[in-house]
């Protein structure tokens, strides 16, 4: 006798955003994919950036999503860096394998002319420079590794980093469709990557695969899943997934962090606030979150 299982949990994730993993060729190919508009949105709205920056910043943090859930340790952390001699200066975001993410832009408001094809340029906003990964274990020294913007449009810098760093051949296609209002229409991506024991015709099958996807943003506005852009991209190859699991955009800072950011600015800095009776202020560069720490608790923290 046939069973439906309806896998309620697995529904409850698909609804929002989320990530998919999977599998393709007898695991000659790993894969992810994520929808994130809602990540994306709470990056414009703790930051307040122009579209353009939305866009550079949102297609950063997917990236990091993506390559966070590569990692096996549930407390690593990545980081990725971009510092490029655009209007942008310089962006960062940080992941961890649980689908969170974290990030800010060095300039939130910035404006550069759209691309003859009408897309928003962020080659242009980011210019020239490097793309830093720094991987974080605790009890382990940080790893980082650093190459050349290739583009500056960052689906493209990942799939050059990627290559130079790890020595996986790797598809990244990002994207973030940003409305008329600046609010974010829809965010997605992919990463998918060949196996040191992949063979040529699974290759070349992803490569005409890939040819015939425009980009991920048309994808999505007609309704595609991650599964679905996976299945697509991977047409013909056995696509099987492993596992689905939420995306957020989370900032782990408190009272206590912030306290002990403080802390930092020396006993007699401290005094110094105490004596006029200041209240310290602590904002938060990743999720722009402002903590206050009262003269009294100034007191606590010298005590
Ligand atoms: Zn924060």
């Amino acid at each position: 006798m046939a069973t439906n299982i309806i896998d309620f949990e697995s529904a409850r994730v698909r609804a929002g955003d989320h990530m998919v993993r999977g599998s393709a060729a007898y695991g000659m190919v790993r894969a992810f994919a994520v929808s994130a508009r809602g990540v994306v949105q709470a990056a414009r709205d703790a930051h307040d950036t122009s579209p353009v920056v939305t866009a550079a910043l949102g297609r950063l943090m997917m990236g990091a999503l993506m390559t966070g859930a590569m990692f096996k340790q549930p407390d690593e952390l990545l980081t990725y860096i971009v510092k490029g001699d655009g209007p942008i200066r310089a962006m960062t975001v940080t992941a961890n394998c649980e689908g969170q993410v974290k990030g800010f832009p060095a300039n939130p408001y910035v404006w550069v002319p759209a691309r003859p094809d009408g897309k928003l340029d962020v080659g242009r906003a980011v210019g020239k420079g490097t793309l830093a990964a720094v991987r974080d274990l605790p009890g382990f020294e940080p790893y980082s590794s650093r190459v050349e913007l290739v583009s500056g449009e960052i689906a493209e810098d990942l799939t050059h980093y990627f290559a130079v760093s790890d020595q996986i051949p790797t598809s990244v296609g990002l994207g973030v469709l940003v409305g008329r209002t600046w609010d974010v229409e829809c965010a997605g991506g992919f990463i998918v990557q060949l196996m040191p024991d992949c063979i040529d015709e699974v290759a070349e099958q992803i490569e005409r695969n890939l040819a015939s996807v425009t980009s991920v943003t048309d994808l999505l506005r007609e309704g595609a899943t991650p599964t679905d852009v996976l299945c697509r991209i991977l047409e013909g190859l056995d696509y099987q997934e492993l596992e689905a699991q939420p995306v957020e955009f989370y900032c782990g800072c408190n009272e206590q962090r912030a306290a002990r950011a403080t802390m930092a600015l020396g006993e007699d800095e401290l005094r110094d606030m105490i004596a006029k009776n200041e209240t310290a202020e602590v904002c938060c560069h990743f999720c722009g979150r402002r903590h206050y720490l009262s003269p009294e608790r100034l007191r606590e923290l010298l005590g």
